[in-house]
Parts: structure tokens; C-alpha cells; sequence
């Protein structure tokens, strides 16, 4: 089949579960991956045939997507910041409110050497990027999960930067020792993007969430949803500097249980922040 007459084939097999200008996004960003070809290449070779295997690699990725699997799982890959990570089902796909998290560390912070501490860091995204806008910063990061450390590892690796990884369970009373002893200086700036979707919000939200995303990245019970933000910012009362600050991003209908209770925990300034949906999305303390 040219490639033509596969795009059509691909849109009649999806049109039900997506729209037409997702399907043909979703196509060139396969087509890219799958034929190695740039965008204007596909374009101009839409009469070449498909080899066999390239079928069948196309074919699968419409299962995939017929169970709804986000095309980012499906690519193996996705962009952050501009810069490219590896992601997979052990991983959150990295949103576009945690660049405007990003965005205003970086706004922030002056040039001199910072020390940085991510919580949960997942892809590694929040960590990464920092490490690559500020040259001087020394970041750390830390997760539950060692299968997301092993992804984060490898895009600390494509992205050419140095993040040091500690698997660590915050709401772990053993580990809380482990960090004593690895931490002895404090940090300037802690930040972290932890589960904070109430199951009660579950039937709020896409399949491709639910159904392919991590579970433990998410989701937080109904009767204690600020549980990691309260262990979060204990930790933060011992391995934040004095002058330091920290970054949380938020769930954006707990913006004023959030400003209570870190005001409660000792920070004495609290500024919230919308996303750009207008939605209060982030929150910087000290
Ligand atoms: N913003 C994410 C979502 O709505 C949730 C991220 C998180 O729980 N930290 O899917």
C-alpha cells in the first residue's frame, strides 16, 4: 500500500474514537518515527509503498491506539521544554502546566550555583530541565518507583546533564534516615510535582489516563489529598535552606487547603499561581 492510501486506511480505522486533525497529527508523528522521515519528506513521498514491515508496525500502533495508549507511549518518546525524553508506562507523559512550573524556577533563580532537589521526579523531566537552563545549578533527584529512576537515568544521559538519583519513599520512615545521611548540605530550592488527582476525579478524567498512566503518580485518596504536600514540606522544614524556597505543583481545585496548610507547617510567604488555563496550578513558599 503507498503511503497515501495508508493514511486514509489509518484515519478510517480511528475516525470513531478521534478527531480528523488528531489523526493526522498522530499519523506524521508515527510516520516520522516508524519510516525515519521528516514531515516534508512524508509529504512528498506519500506515492511510495509501505514495506511489509513497516505495515505491520503501522498496524500495531492502531491497536494501540484503539485501546486509546497515548501516542507518546506509543512513540516511546516526547518533548519537554524543547528538550527530548524517554517515556514509558512507568512514567507520567510530562504536561505542559510542569513547564510553566519550570519556567518560573527558572525566572527565579539568579545565576550563582543553586542546589536543587526534586521530589517524585518521574521522566525526570522537572530535574532535567533545570539542570540544562541553569548551568550552575547541581540537582537532585529522588522517586519511589527504580524502574522511573532508570528512565530518568537515560535522559539525564540524552540530555547531557548530571542529576544524582536516590530511590527514596518520602512517606517511608526508614528511608527518612537514609536522607539523613545523604544529605548533609541543605538545598536552595526544593520542588515537586507529587500524585495529587483525588479518586473521586478519576471519573472526571481520559482513558488514555486512566487506563495507561501510573496509578501511583496520580492518584491520591479522597480523605487525605495533601499527604505527600504535608511530608513534602516536613522534609522541606529539614533539608531547605533557610533562605530556600519551594516549588509544588498543585491540584488546581485544593489551592486554598494548600496555602492553609503549608502556612500551618512554617512558611511564612505563600504565593499561588494559575497555569494557563487559569486554573491554580503551582505554588512557590519560604
Ligand atoms: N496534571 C496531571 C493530570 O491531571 C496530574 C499530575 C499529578 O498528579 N501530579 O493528569
Amino acid at each position: 500500500m503507498t503511503i497515501k492510501k495508508y493514511r486514509q486506511y489509518f484515519i478510517n480505522s480511528l475516525e470513531d474514537l478521534y478527531s480528523i486533525e488528531e489523526l493526522q497529527s498522530i499519523f506524521y508523528l508515527l510516520a516520522e518515527k516508524l519510516l525515519h522521515l521528516s514531515r516534508i519528506d512524508i509529504t512528498l513521498q506519500l506515492d511510495d509503498t509501505l514495506t511489509s514491515d513497516e505495515e505491520i508496525n503501522f498496524n500495531q500502533a492502531i491497536d494501540r491506539l484503539k485501546i486509546y495508549e497515548p501516542v507518546q507511549y506509543i512513540l516511546g518518546e516526547t518533548e519537554f521544554f524543547g528538550y527530548p525524553f524517554l517515556v514509558n508506562k512507568q512514567v507520567l507523559i510530562p504536561r505542559p502546566e510542569t513547564e510553566e512550573l519550570v519556567s518560573w524556577i527558572i525566572e527565579d533563580v539568579d545565576k550563582k550555583e543553586t542546589t536543587i532537589l526534586d521530589i517524585g521526579t518521574g521522566s525526570g523531566c522537572i530535574a532535567i530541565s533545570l539542570a540544562k537552563k541553569l548551568n550552575n545549578a547541581v540537582v537532585s533527584a529522588i522517586d519511589i518507583s527504580n524502574k522511573a529512576i532508570e528512565v530518568a537515568k537515560k535522559n539525564a544521559l540524552i540530555n547531557n546533564v548530571n542529576v544524582e538519583y536516590s530511590s527514596v519513599d518520602v512517606l517511608n520512615f526508614e528511608d527518612k534516615l537514609v536522607l539523613q545521611d545523604k544529605w548533609k548540605s541543605k538545598f536552595d530550592i526544593i520542588v515537586s510535582n507529587p500524585p495529587y488527582v483525588r479518586m473521586q476525579e478519576k471519573k472526571l478524567m481520559q482513558l488514555n489516563v486512566i487506563d495507561h498512566e501510573p496509578d501511583i503518580a496520580l492518584f491520591v485518596e479522597d480523605d487525605d489529598p495533601l499527604l505527600f504536600y504535608r511530608r513534602i514540606s516536613e522534609l522541606s522544614r529539614q533539608y531547605l535552606k533557610h533562605n530556600g524556597t519551594l516549588y509544588l505543583e498543585i491540584n488546581e481545585y485544593l489551592g486554598v487547603e494548600m496555602e492553609k496548610m503549608l502556612n500551618e507547617a512554617g512558611f511564612k510567604h505563600v504565593e499561588l499561581k494559575k497555569d494557563m488555563f487559569g486554573k491554580n496550578r503551582m505554588i512557590k513558599c519560604w
